[in-house]
């Protein structure tokens, strides 16, 4: 397995294991969420921005072109909403511009 096969292989167990904890009965309403800071530990190690143009792409392990959070698979809500829910963050909002290292592209 390759060393990006394997970073690769590793952020999705890491989302996998996320998704477990988001409650399945209800999704939460961007509208009812804090909005995620930069500064939080764990969206600080996801490398996470409000700003997605900021990103160098040549630093993201994923080299898919027009990466945010309104076209990652792990988005939640509703189109077009400038906050949403995201897989990785359960309770909190997310830019829909945004972005993170854990970004993957919608099947
Ligand atoms: Fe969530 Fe995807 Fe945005 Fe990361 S890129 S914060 S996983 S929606």
């Amino acid at each position: 397995m390759s060393k990006i096969a394997r970073r690769k292989f590793i952020q999705l167990s890491a989302v996998a294991a996320a998704g477990c904890f988001v409650a399945p009965a209800r999704q939460a309403q961007a509208g009812d969420l804090p909005h995620l800071s930069v500064d939080d530990p764990m969206a600080a190690a996801m490398k996470y921005t409000e700003d997605a143009s900021s990103v160098d792409p040549a630093t993201r392990n994923n080299p898919a072109a027009e990466q945010n959070c309104a076209n990652c698979a792990l988005i939640q809500g509703n189109d077009g909403d400038a906050w949403r829910p995201c897989q990785i963050f359960p309770g909190k909002a997310v830019a829909a511009a945004g972005w993170c290292s854990v970004w993957a592209p919608k099947a």
